[in-house]
């Protein structure tokens, strides 16, 4: 069994040599933490914002969309708070030159140490029947002093990054022992802040020319389009807007592959609600949002809140819903509730009012904001890496299959007449053409059947539809399921209805 560093290695080469994603500009030895979205990479992205666009936007009476530009007038990431305060806190090692986040220096430090807890308990758990976890985590003296570590590591992490102590944060990094993975030493410089916005300019002639940034996030354009939303869709309290659509940070470290990109895609959601009500529409979107995720038949145990301890100053509650990537438990969404500073920044910044007409207290007033918002990229790592399984067969052999959601899978079912002659590739073909308008389907008609089957398996096809002699004569096929390799006869006639119930 792959251990977790191997194991992410070996998801990173199948989304390669499957076409799912590859490193942008690959010919020109790729550009650090851009990547491309191939053939299947494309679909499975695709099905990806379709799921949460119907969840979001279809499925509630009192959510629209919007495609905002990305460029924007450069006043509004001063309303926002982006130009002032959009920074992280960087920190170089002086022996490898390389550069970190001093923040997830610190979070990685206590994410070890959380780790040490869980194997103590998954020790626990094969040496006791009836083992009791709460009680173990009071009563355990190794569990309950690394918990007191963990607690009061993260006490003091977060005054120093609400205070903005730069220097605290090196003498926390000096003092818990952190070394620089790559030259394993503590020769640390001063913590400096860097702003991650990219700039560029507008117009042809850069003299003159208005820096304008590429926006760092996606929430921006629907709060300058909040009150031309209100009013030309005469949207009441509370409603929604939603949009999806790319982003760009100059991230300090972007190690992770697609977990942590400099242009990645969100998809985010502000609810616009009365004041006052901000808190129970915040629990609400917790558990909307926590539901739209285990939804898709992840079990609930690779998903867990992690409640901010530091607030942004205009924040009265923040969440992150964190999914058990094979790097450990790391953000996927963010749920904010942002109060109405958004909406004032930026009627103080415009010298517009963006306010909503209340009928029934017959007063106008800056709604508040409730914000769930969630990386494209981040989403496509967290389903990707828990459908990538290898399997050992009864017969000893192996294979690699992506279970996916099917809902998200590339291709639903893939067309496969067993030979490619006696006229089976001919009927394959009318086969293709009937159920290609309803899913999408592959056709293939080289190689051995049981190679076949395993590429499909390896990009997540949950049906293979193979056209074999007996179809002629009965106008049947054999319809192979990728998870259980069970296999079933139908006929072609029933294909769609049937592969429609099981897609559902
Ligand atoms: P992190 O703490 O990981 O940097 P963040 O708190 O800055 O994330 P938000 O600003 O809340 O992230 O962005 C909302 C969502 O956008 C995140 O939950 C994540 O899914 C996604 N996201 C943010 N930054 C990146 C990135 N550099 N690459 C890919 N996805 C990202």
């Amino acid at each position: 069994m792959a251990n977790n560093e191997e194991l992410f290695k070996q998801i990173i080469a199948h989304a390669k040599e499957y076409g799912f994603i590859f490193p942008s500009s690959e010919i020109y030895d790729g550009l650090s933490a851009v990547y491309d979205y191939g053939q299947n990479g494309v679909e499975l992205k695709n099905n990806i914002k379709q799921y949460w666009w119907k969840a979001m936007v279809q499925y509630h009476e009192n959510i629209v969309g919007l495609d905002s530009a990305i460029f924007m007038h450069p006043t509004i990431w001063k309303a926002s708070g982006h130009v002032d305060a959009f920074n992280d806190p960087l920190i170089d090692n002086k022996d490898s030159k390389k550069r970190y986040r001093a923040d997830v220096l610190i979070e990685d430090h206590i994410q070890k140490i959380e780790d040490k807890i869980d194997k103590e308990i998954e020790k626990a758990k094969k040496r006791f029947n009836n083992f009791d976890e709460t009680l173990y985590r009071q009563t355990n003296t190794r569990v309950v002093q690394y918990q007191a570590q963990v607690d009061d590591i993260r006490t003091r992490f977060a005054e120093l990054m609400n205070n903005n102590d730069l220097a605290g944060l090196k003498a926390l990094i000096e003092e818990l022992g952190i070394v620089c993975p790559i030259s394993g030493t503590r020769n640390w410089t001063d913590v400096r802040q860097f702003n991650l916005m990219f700039a560029t300019k507008l117009g042809s002639v850069s003299d003159g020319a208005d820096t304008i940034y590429l926006r760092p996030e996606t929430a921006q354009g629907i709060f300058v389009n909040f009150l031309n939303i209100y009013k030309t869709g005469r949207m009441k309290l509370p409603f929604g807007i939603a949009q999806i659509g790319k982003a760009f940070r100059n991230e300090i470290v972007a190690r992770q592959f697609i977990f942590r990109m400099r242009e990645f895609e969100q998809m985010e959601m502000q609810f616009f609600v009365k004041p006052g009500e901000e808190l129970k529409w915040f629990e609400y979107w917790k558990q909307t949002r926590l539901q739209w995720h285990k939804d898709l038949g992840i079990p609930a145990e690779n998903y867990r809140f992690h409640d901010h301890e530091k607030l942004a100053h205009y924040a009265n509650a923040a969440t992150d819903i964190e999914f058990k990537f094979p790097f450990g438990f790391k953000e996927l969404e963010g749920i904010h509730s942002r109060t109405n500073f958004d909406l004032s920044q930026h009627e103080k910044y415009s010298g517009k009012k963006l306010r909503y007409f209340d009928p029934e207290v017959n007063e106008n007033y800056v709604p508040y904001v409730i914000e769930t918002s969630i990386g494209v990229d981040r989403m496509f790592l967290a389903v990707f890496s828990h459908a990538f399984t290898e399997e050992t067969l009864e017969d000893g052999s192996t294979r690699t299959v992506l279970r996916l959601p099917a809902k998200l899978a590339p291709y639903k079912v893939a067309v496969l007449p067993l030979v490619k002659k006696d006229g089976l590739p001919e009927i394959g073909q009318e086969v293709f053409d009937m159920l290609k308008k309803d899913f999408m389907v592959q056709y293939e008609d080289k190689d051995a059947i049981g190679r076949r089957y395993r590429r499909q398996d390896a990009i997540g096809t949950p049906f293979c539809v193979t056209i074999d002699n007996q179809t002629k004569e009965d106008n049947t096929v054999t319809v192979r399921e990728r998870d259980t390799m069970a296999q079933y006869r139908l006929p072609i006639a029933d294909l769609t209805v049937e592969l429609m119930k099981k897609l559902r």
